[in-house]
């Protein structure tokens, strides 16, 4: 009699839990979203030499940013390093993603390394414009994040004497143009329309005939798009992508400019029963450099939370990449 009324109380339990389950949302997975192009052609870009070169291949900066990825290449013996100091005359070394100045390229000359490029095509033809601009003696100015790699790699190549702004402010501070002299502008690749739109206005502004037409390219646009699509929809918008990842921190703002809830996690050990609604959808991104994997193990967790059904959300006509994977 007791274990007949104790089965009942299990039978009711589950029932009762399984339909608060039903009346969670759905999981709205983001079209494109994680790898781009020019990430997965740097990471098979290292695969290739790990095959080829034991035991320690050297990587200038993060191959990309994502903690997950940098964590498993430094298991199969990757040394990431940040200056050429500590690296033995004659090693491979692999420049990432995010592309380099050309003193890093000079010194690994010196040094007789064997230097394996693996910047994105689409931040070289970045590098390729402006030296042309520098040619032309443009006053050349950087939209983009001081510090970032990318920007750190492009202001080399105008020998340090581009002007990087980050904000509309600092346009004022901007100096006059010389006789002759034009202004153009180039931006990160990874920045969103929202944050080049105020700086672009404030430079047309002091230099009229200001050339520019924007460098965010084809991954993080199609990206932003799909998160502005889905974002409406839902309570909360999880991306998937660590912290100095600029795209994935770009496409939390999206998301918070649609007026959602949004939260940067590195991958499924950051999801926090708290931070999640009591119903609705949870919409789901990755960044550029986060790999799909970790978006698997998300889906699950959040499927024990009571999401049960996946649903993908398609950008409006993405971009394609003008750029072919060799
Ligand atoms: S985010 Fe864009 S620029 Fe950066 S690696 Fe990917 S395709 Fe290239």
């Amino acid at each position: 009699m007791l274990n007949l009324f104790l089965l009942k109380l299990v039978l009711s339990f589950v029932m009762q839990n399984e339909s608060s389950k039903s009346n969670k949302g759905k999981l709205l997975l983001a079209m494109p979203r994680g790898f781009c192009a020019g990430v997965r052609r740097a990471l098979d870009i290292v695969d290739n030499v790990l095959q080829e070169t034991p035991p320690t291949v050297y990587v200038f900066h993060e191959i990309v940013h994502n903690r997950f990825v940098v964590e498993s290449l430094r298991k199969q013996g990757v040394v990431f390093v940040e200056s050429l100091e500590g690296v033995p005359a004659g090693s491979t070394l692999i420049l990432s993603a995010h592309g380099v100045a050309p003193d890093i390229e000079q010194q690994a000359k010196a040094k007789k390394l064997k230097v394996i490029d693996a910047t994105c095509p689409l931040v070289k033809k970045i590098h390729c414009k402006s030296c042309k601009l520098l040619e032309d003696n443009h006053l050349i100015i950087l939209i983009g994040h001081r510090g970032h790699p990318e920007i750190t790699g492009t202001l080399g190549q105008t020998k340090g004497k581009a002007y990087i702004v980050q904000n509309a402010a600092e346009v004022e501070v901007l100096p006059e143009l010389k006789n002759g002299q034009n202004a153009a502008y180039l931006t990160q690749t990874t920045l969103s329309r929202e944050d080049v739109a105020d700086v672009v206005a404030a430079l047309k502004r002091k230099y009229p005939d200001i050339e520019g037409n924007g460098d965010i390219c084809y991954a993080t646009t199609n990206r932003q798009e799909a998160v502005r699509k889905l974002a409406p929809q839902c309570e909360l918008v999880l991306v998937i992508g660590s912290p100095n990842s600029s795209n994935s921190q770009r496409l939390r703002e999206v998301a918070l400019r649609c007026g959602v809830r949004a939260e940067l996690i590195d991958g499924p050990g950051d999801i926090k029963p708290e931070m999640l609604p009591d119903s609705g959808n949870i919409g789901i991104t990755a960044g550029a450099s986060a790999p799909e994997c970790l978006v698997e193990d998300v889906v699950k967790i959040l499927q024990k939370h009571g999401w049960q059904q996946v649903e993908e959300m398609s950008a409006e006509k993405p971009i394609q990449p003008d750029f072919k994977q060799d």
